[in-house]
């Protein structure tokens, strides 16, 4: 087979945005290829439980995307195992080279390469992901109603995710490592209003602990910056709200970027500063960042760039 490959749109990211612009995409005849990158299936094969997917009262998040893999090869994608290492926008059709040494060329590209919510890189945060440890309160604040949570993190996202955990916990400890937050001013007044809400300040967290079998937390340790003394908070829930990092890497220095590095597009639109490069997903959006909302833009990316094409016609 030859090392480079010609299709009309080319998918990059297979998330959520990237199977559903592959749906969308292969039923306007567009013959897309959809390159998968490093995580096949993206975010929602590192978690368990999907509750609020529509069609689905509960679905595990691998499971979910490989249906939605399925989904898009049945249609006519084309799935391809490979990483995109660069992307030449200045030519038409635009270029894309892949870890593989395989080229592709494309009329137009849409990016779907999602976003990593950050982490504080401990061992036990990581025993624990999935089974108690979270970095999405919107996704899994309502598996610990009535129970006990902590927060981790000090800026807009952590005292958002602490006010919207308090629908559903019994308490929430939000632990900063610092004495003042970086939130705005508004939220650190409705974070300071909230009874259910105990701010933990000059501490940051050592260890996250609980059960083996079922895997499960039971609290955390935390540290005191200043004294190093340890204390122990018992909770079922911890989410680390440190912030998030969309993968732009590929197109940070030829996009227009905002809001720390998230693809901007035209509101309303997937059309990004350069007319044929569409972006979806969590890699544009710092606001909602859910599987529905990218599989929303997916679709919004290929009926784009179907209109895209249309015109260069
Ligand atoms: C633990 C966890 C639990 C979650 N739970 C829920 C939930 O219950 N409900 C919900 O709605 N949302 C949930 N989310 C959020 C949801 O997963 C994301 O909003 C969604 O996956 C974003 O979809 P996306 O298609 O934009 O990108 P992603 O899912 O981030 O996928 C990005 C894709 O891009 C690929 N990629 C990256 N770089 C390259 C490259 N250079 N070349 C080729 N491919 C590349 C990756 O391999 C990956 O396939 C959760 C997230 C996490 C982390």
């Amino acid at each position: 087979m030859s090392d480079t490959r010609h299709t009309k749109v080319l998918i990059i990211g297979s998330g959520p945005a990237g199977y559903t612009a592959g749906v969308y995409a292969s039923r306007a005849m567009l013959e897309p290829i959809l390159v998968q990158g490093i995580e096949p299936g993206g975010q929602l094969t590192t978690t368990t439980e999907v509750e609020n997917y529509p069609g689905f009262t509960e679905v595990q998040g691998p499971d979910l995307m490989i249906k939605m893999q399925e989904h898009a090869q049945a249609m006519g994608c084309e799935i391809i195992g490979d990483i995109i290492t660069s992307l030449d926008t200045t030519q038409r059709p635009f270029v894309a080279k892949g870890d593989s040494g395989k080229t592709y060329t494309a009329d137009a590209v849409i990016l779907a390469t999602g976003a990593r919510a950050k982490w504080l890189g401990l061992e036990s945060e990581d025993k624990f992901k999935g089974f108690g440890v979270s970095a999405c309160a919107t996704c899994d604040g309502f598996f610990y109603r009535g129970q006990e949570i902590v927060v981790i993190g000090g800026g807009n996202t952590a005292v958002e995710e602490a006010l919207f955990l308090t629908n559903f916990a019994s308490k929430v400890t939000l632990v900063h490592r610092r004495d003042e937050l970086r939130a705005e001013k508004i939220l650190q007044d409705r974070l300071m209003k909230n009874e259910k809400i105990e701010t933990l300040w000059f501490h940051e967290l050592e260890e996250v602990y609980g059960s083996d079998s079922p895997l499960g937390v039971e609290g955390i340790k935390v540290k005191h910056t200043t004294t190093g003394e340890i204390r122990d908070i018992p909770a079922k829930g911890v989410f680390v709200a440190i912030g998030h990092a969309p993968a732009s890497e590929l197109v940070a220095d030829v996009l227009e970027t905002h809001n720390g590095g998230y693809i901007k597009v035209t509101p309303g639109t997937t059309e990004t500063s350069i007319p044929g490069i569409f972006a979806a997903g969590d890699l544009t959006d710092h606001k909602y960042r859910q599987a529905v909302t990218s599989a929303g833009m997916g679709c919004m990316a290929a009926l784009d760039a179907e209109r895209f094409l249309a015109t260069q016609e």
